[in-house]
């Protein structure tokens, strides 16, 4: 599956009874990797574990921010994204996007200069 161009995954998801299946493996996976933080999570996002999954959910078990379906990081756990001001949820986001964010200072402005930044300096 980690091979699959995210049109093909689209594809294939629409086919037969395969996003229904899909869906069940991610809501187990995604039960699993949080299995004993149910209380931490909720202090922490003001959300419960189920409300974060139904989030996942909608955003079709993808990141919310890039859309990759893998979490990327040595964990391979998914990372609830939220505001540290409000501390609102804001989506669930693969360990890069998230670590991204965090390190840019949750500054929508540097994200886009940095973006910028690599676009002029492209050196290959
Ligand atoms: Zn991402």
């Amino acid at each position: 599956m980690s091979s699959m161009s995210a049109e093909y995954h689209r594809d294939y998801l629409d086919q037969g009874d395969n996003r229904e299946r899909h869906n069940a493996r991610c809501r187990a996976a995604y039960a699993k990797d949080n299995a004993g933080k149910a209380a931490t999570h909720k202090k922490r996002y003001g959300e419960t574990l189920s409300d974060t999954l139904a989030r996942f959910e909608a955003q079709g078990f993808v990141c919310a921010s890039c859309g990759s379906g893998h979490p990327g990081n040595k964990t391979n756990q998914w990372a609830t994204d939220h505001c540290h001001k409000t501390k609102k949820v804001r989506g669930v986001l693969c360990g890069p996007c998230n670590w991204a964010i965090g390190h840019a200072g949750d500054s929508p402005r540097r994200l886009r200069l940095m973006a910028l930044y690599l676009e002029r300096t492209d050196v290959r």
